[in-house]
């Protein structure tokens, strides 16, 4: 069985918070994971997914609302096949190429 689909780190300052989408089951570990710091929810991400897998929710960091990029919960699940065809383990995918602060990135392990 997969793990939890969603992990969340709280860093030193305790401020950030860097969540991970995704799960590690018998073939290896795939996420994608946000930097709530680093994410302005500007949407770039979004607009280059060509899964439609992203979407900004608001979360609440440090006591504020913010504005981040989040995998949509239908994909969290299934995201080793939803992200396939971006190869993240051969190449730096849309949404981590189209990210200025970056904000998104990829952990894509095989075993
Ligand atoms: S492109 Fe980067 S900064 Fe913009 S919404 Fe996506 S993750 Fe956040
Ligand atoms: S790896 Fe590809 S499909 Fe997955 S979130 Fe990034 S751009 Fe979308």
């Amino acid at each position: 069985m997969p793990k939890p689909y969603t992990r969340k780190t709280k860093t030193r300052r305790r401020k950030i918070m860097i969540v991970y989408y995704g799960y590690a089951d018998g073939s290896g570990e795939y996420y994608i994971v946000v930097d709530s710091e680093k994410c302005n929810g500007c949407g770039e991400c979004i607009k280059n997914c060509p899964q439609n897998a992203l979407e900004i929710t608001i979360m609440m960091v440090d006591l504020e609302e913010q504005q981040v990029a989040s995998v949509k919960e239908e994909h969290r699940k299934k995201i080793k096949y939803t992200c396939a065809p971006c190869k993240p383990e051969q190449k730096t995918p849309p949404c981590v190429m189209s990210c200025k602060p970056k904000a998104i990135t990829c952990i894509w392990k095989r075993v």
